[in-house]
């Protein structure tokens, strides 16, 4: 198995609602925020090469939208979708399976691209699109809270496509690949967790976006049930703290990786890495 982890690009996002409860006077340490209270996250894929298939996880927001979308979302800086797939070695035809962690626009919007005739097609011409059924279901029919997040430029043509392919329970994708599914976030939200040399990687899509979301009371605004989220975590925080594994934070910029520890003071990442500094570990 090779991994292969890049970030798209950067965006800004209020604060206060990636933090919940949480006073600025303490997220605030761990993420510096701008004069308008905006803070940058990444957007990180992962792309996981084995057994001849060629998985992509996530995909950011995409540029279909065009720059007046983009521009209120302030993206800045990053490799891009092609450019990081690139430096993998990779092509957007080469990818055989696209994992959607949920629809969020900011987690599946490179899913669906623009081509010179302006028709939405999807980005990756010969992948199937891996989606869970409830969480599918739950962006047809999206409540009010969770309206905005779910595009539906980003979601039909995947389903138009007829390249549309659900995940119906948690369980292994392929060997070395396993699927879990939460609800805290967003129903059934997939979270990876892959095996290599023998320690595991979680994909913390939004159950773990960023290092600072380790502690268990460290909850996002857009949580829609926000004491799920915390029972989720502490189970994931029980099983996985004080191992060899590592949580990889796709809206983190500053850390990609963290090995945490459940201290006198709760959970914490005490050892953050970049993907390929933790894979070169003993
Ligand atoms: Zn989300």
């Amino acid at each position: 198995m090779k991994l292969h982890s890049f970030n798209i690009a950067n965006f800004r996002i209020d604060g206060g609602a990636m933090f919940g409860v949480v006073p600025k006077l303490i997220w605030s340490n761990y993420i510096e925020a701008d004069d308008n209270n905006l803070i940058p996250l990444a957007l990180r894929s992962l792309v996981i090469e084995t057994h001849g298939r060629i998985i992509l996880i996530d995909n950011g927001i995409g540029d279909k939208q065009g720059k007046k979308f983009l521009k209120r979302l302030n993206i800045f800086g990053g490799e891009g979708l092609e450019g990081g797939l690139a430096r993998g070695g990779y092509s957007f035809s080469d990818i055989t399976d696209v994992i959607l962690t949920h629809l969020h626009f900011d987690h599946c919007g490179g899913s669906i691209m623009k081509n010179s005739e302006g028709q939405l097609t999807p980005t990756f011409p010969n992948a199937k699109y891996w989606v869970s059924k409830t969480q599918w279901n739950n962006a047809m029919n999206p409540n009010p809270r969770e309206a905005d997040s779910f595009l539906p430029e980003n979601l039909l043509p995947i389903q138009e496509a007829g390249v549309l392919m659900f995940i119906e329970q948690a369980g292994e994708f392929c060997s070395g690949v396993e699927l879990r599914l939460v609800d805290g976030h967003t129903p059934g939200q997939i979270i990876p967790v892959i095996t290599i040399a023998n320690r595991k990687l979680i994909y913390g899509a939004d159950l773990f976006p960023t290092k600072a979301h380790i502690p268990v009371k460290y909850n996002m605004a857009y949580d829609l049930e926000v004491t799920k989220t915390m029972e989720e975590k502490t189970a994931w925080l029980n099983e996985f703290a004080d191992t060899r594994a590592a949580f990889f934070f796709e809206h983190d910029t500053q850390s990609e990786c963290g090995q945490v520890s459940n201290t006198e003071r709760g959970f914490k990442v005490t050892n953050s890495y970049t993907l390929n500094e933790w894979l070169s570990l003993p």
